[in-house]
């Protein structure tokens, strides 16, 4: 059976709920799909200790304030499946979940979405469907050699199953230094970085971050110099686990290794770490699969864009996946701005088209 809606949004994760929020402000009939049968995105797989590098009001959808979480600066993320949850039914955003989006292709003046559960036909599509579904393990000599256990971020739960065991924890971003931090205490851990650890400023967080987006989007839009995106104020934000872990001596972070050997890694220099188990935090790519039989240029993973219109395909945005999708826009507060500016423009495509 093929439906038809005027917008079809693909995941119902922050940024699809961003997109709706916008959509039925503008009165743009649209449906939101997800894969998942729970509301709150990537967040409801987050690991046990993870917590928001902002505030709860510096993390907030349009609209509608996140609520503190009492007895927290930086709320969990249960909390923030709790207000995904929350923001969804307030703005009875019309999402449909359980629905597997495998396709998007043309149809003449429509896009086809093909889903498990049957198609439908729009006039536009918003995709949302973040990077948490594509964990990223770089190709390291030896990998299928290594005998113990490998997990990337996505698998990692809490320090509980590595008590006493030794771990290898690769990556030197926000992932990599809040899971070393996690286990520093109860494993025998190996932290292991391509570069130096570069921390933002103590009491710099992710308020700061959002700043210096907001500065550099004004600065674009102005045709003034590029400030240069977050990743020139370093890599870590040094939330109290991660800060606490560093100030005890806990988190000396090794150079990268050269290969994995059957019972751990070995350096260049022929140094060796025996490991029970290395957790790959190296990162994520943007889940756009679905998007194939669409045959757009793919550059470096990503589809180009301008702002987050496709720029082979006008009636196709690409929201929440990073940078290039406009600036801070993978985060709670940052994906406002894209999400008003697609559904704008979509509006005005749809309204161009009925006239
Ligand atoms: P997701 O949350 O991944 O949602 C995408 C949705 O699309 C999912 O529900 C999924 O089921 C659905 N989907 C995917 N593919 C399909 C398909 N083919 N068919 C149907 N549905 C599909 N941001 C902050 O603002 N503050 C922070 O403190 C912060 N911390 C972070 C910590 C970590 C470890 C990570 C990884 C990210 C963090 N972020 C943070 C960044 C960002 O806010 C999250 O990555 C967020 O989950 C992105 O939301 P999203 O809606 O774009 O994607």
């Amino acid at each position: 059976m093929t439906r038809r809606a005027d917008v079809v949004v693909i995941g119902s994760g922050q940024s699809g709920l961003a997109a709706g929020y916008h959509l039925r402000r503008l009165g743009v009939e649209h449906v939101i799909l997800d894969a998942q049968v729970a509301p709150g995105g990537a967040w409801q797989h987050a690991w046990d200790s993870l917590h928001l590098f902002s505030p709860a009001a510096f993390s907030s959808l349009p609209g509608r304030f996140m609520p503190p979480q009492p007895g927290e600066v930086y709320p969990d993320a249960g909390h923030v499946v709790s207000y995904l949850a929350d923001y969804e039914k307030r703005y009875e955003l019309p999402v449909q979940r359980g629905v597997h989006v495998e396709a998007v292709h043309r149809d003449g003046e429509f896009l086809r979405v093909v889903t498990d559960t049957g198609g439908w036909q729009a006039r536009a599509v918003i995709s949302a469907t973040g990077t948490w579904w594509r964990p990223f393990i770089p190709a390291v000599p030896g990998r299928a050699d290594f005998t113990g256990t490998q997990l990337h971020t996505v698998n990692y739960r809490s320090p509980g199953e590595f008590t006493g065991r030794r771990v290898i924890v690769v990556g030197g971003g926000n992932s990599g230094a809040q899971i070393a931090a996690d286990l520093a205490h109860s494993t025998e851990l190996t932290w292991v970085t391509q570069r130096e650890p570069r921390y933002l400023a103590d009491d710099i967080d992710g308020r700061a971050l959002f700043d210096h987006a907001t500065a550099r989007r004004r600065a674009l839009d102005e045709g003034r110099t590029d400030t240069g995106g977050v990743a020139s104020l370093g890599d870590i934000v040094a939330v109290p686990p991660v800060r606490e872990a560093r100030d005890a001596g806990l988190l000396k972070a090794q150079p990268m290794f050269t290969r994995l050997t059957p019972g751990g890694v070995e350096w260049a220099d022929g140094n060796r770490a025996e490991a029970d188990a290395i957790i790959w935090c190296t990162g994520f790519r943007p889940a756009l699969s679905h998007l194939a039989p669409l045959g757009l240029r793919v550059t470096r993973g990503h589809i180009p864009t301008e702002g987050t219109r496709a720029v082979g395909e006008p009636r196709l945005h690409l929201l929440g996946y990073g940078d290039w999708t406009g600036p801070a826009s993978a985060t709670l507060i940052g994906v406002g701005r894209p999400a008003r500016d697609a559904a704008r423009e979509i509006a005005a495509l749809l309204a161009a088209a009925s006239a």
